[in-house]
């Protein structure tokens, strides 16, 4: 297989770029910047729509459904190119593009396609995840929110729960929501899945103070929320094959989008070392910045590889879960580096030096890549069991009655 653009490929490349050039810059955040989530977010809106206008979103999608019905390996391309400026992109855009609307494509129907794929990669409709509980996170099929039928005959389901780690759900217009509905069969048979508006009586949401200040999570409470059978997505009882495609565009969505790299080279050839040279003469900084390199250039590829999978409909499985791993642990190195060539900066920067702790802060944000999105232990589980075929991990829930679990 070639890696390198192809003619038509380079002409693409070529398109972005040029198109990136003329319409980034206006809405790229300035090293150092503080901005408050309600401003991020914004820009992240306007960013969206901004792509939206140029005819650069929902690149792989279907023309049908309002994409542009592309390759894998051009999408790849176009974020390599996008992820050259530091643009305002996160979960609030993010969520709505990489697993809302691949779960509303598959599984939806007709009027919720059109009622929200447009309007979501136009950036007027941002998301967010509501999975994660309490007593329900690596092993999600344990959650305990429930959804039942109202008793008036109208259809609606009345829901009842807590999530947490919600991301951004103070400030999204919307969320996708996985409950229960049949506490009598096994945990994985008895979800459903539903898409909610978060300002639907009863959602409350409450931020999460974090340790670098930011609140970007919540703890979600639902109590008695009412929503119509008409946000169901996909046949009741089937919201664990909803989940999966949720987690494989989330799965997908990680990787090498901007160089991690790169910029912790240049940064070592600047960086005195104290001995009339600078950094990158050190063997072992040479050695970490090569093998760095190196990891980058595979999850490249191998991203590449997955996403044309996907575009050809074919489904990568447990195989995505390896380009998560793979660059979570990658970015937390790099960001390790980027500290220790600063020596003591690194440590405890100036107070004008937005540089260094805009390092600092992506080191302390890169240990949680290990656990959003699938932890590291239960991704490797998955691959060892799926990709390797290895004896599977003992599992005595697995078939009995969820209300009969202890
Ligand atoms: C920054 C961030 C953003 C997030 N955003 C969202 C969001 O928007 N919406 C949402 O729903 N969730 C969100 N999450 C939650 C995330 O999906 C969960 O944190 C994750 O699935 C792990 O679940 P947990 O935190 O309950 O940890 P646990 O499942 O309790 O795991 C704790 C530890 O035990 C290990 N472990 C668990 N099971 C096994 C096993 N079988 N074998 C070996 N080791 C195991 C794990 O690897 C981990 O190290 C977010 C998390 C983070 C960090």
């Amino acid at each position: 297989m070639d890696f390198n653009d192809s003619p038509q490929e380079a002409a693409f490349r070529n398109e972005a770029r040029t198109w990136l050039a003329e319409h980034a810059p206006a809405h790229v955040i300035a090293p150092g910047s503080k901005m408050t989530d309600v401003e991020e977010s914004k820009r992240g809106r306007a960013w969206m729509r901004e792509l939206f206008l140029g005819g650069w979103s929902g690149l792989t999608f279907p023309k049908a459904l309002g994409g542009r019905g592309l390759s894998g390996s051009e999408a790849v391309i176009f974020s390599e190119e996008e992820g050259k400026y530091n643009l305002p992109k996160g979960p609030f855009t993010s969520i709505g593009t990489g697993m809302a609307l691949p779960v509303i494509a598959k599984h939806g129907n007709d009027e919720q396609r059109a009622q929200f794929i447009e309007a979501t990669l136009k950036g007027d409709i941002t998301w967010c995840q509501l999975f994660s509980e309490p007593a329900a996170g690596s092993d999600l099929a344990a959650l305990r929110t429930k959804a039942v039928r109202a008793d008036d005959g109208s259809g609606d389901w009345i829901i009842n729960g807590q999530k947490v780690w919600s991301s951004w759900a103070h400030l999204t217009d919307w969320g996708i929501l996985v409950v229960r509905t049949d506490p009598s069969v096994p945990k994985h048979k008895g979800l459903t899945f539903f898409i909610v508006d978060m300002k639907t009586p009863g959602i409350e949401t409450r931020p999460i103070r974090q340790i670098s200040g930011a609140s970007e999570f919540n703890e979600t409470f639902l109590t008695d929320v009412r929503i119509p059978d008409a946000n169901r997505i996909g046949a009741e009882g089937e919201g664990w094959a909803c989940c999966m495609t949720v987690l494989m565009g989330e799965r997908l969505g990680s990787g090498a989008h901007r160089s991690g790299v790169e910029p912790i080279l240049d940064l070592a050839e600047q960086t005195p070392d104290g001995h009339g040279g600078t950094m990158i003469d050190d063997r072992s900084i040479r050695q970490q910045l090569a093998e760095a390199l190196a990891e980058e250039q595979a999850e490249r590829f191998f991203q590449a590889r997955l996403r044309t999978m996907v575009s050809k409909g074919e489904n990568p499985g447990a195989l995505a879960g390896m380009i998560k791993l793979a660059y979570a642990s990658r970015y937390q190195k790099t960001n390790g580096l980027a500290l220790e060539l600063r020596g003591l900066s690194g440590i405890a920067p100036d107070a004008d030096d937005t540089q260094t702790a805009d390092a600092q802060y992506h080191y302390i944000y890169s240990t949680v890549m290990r656990i959003a999105g699938g932890a590291d232990e239960v991704l490797r589980n998955q691959i060892a069991e799926r990709v390797l075929g290895m004896p599977g991990e003992v599992r005595m829930d697995k078939d009995i009655p969820f209300e009969q679990l202890k």
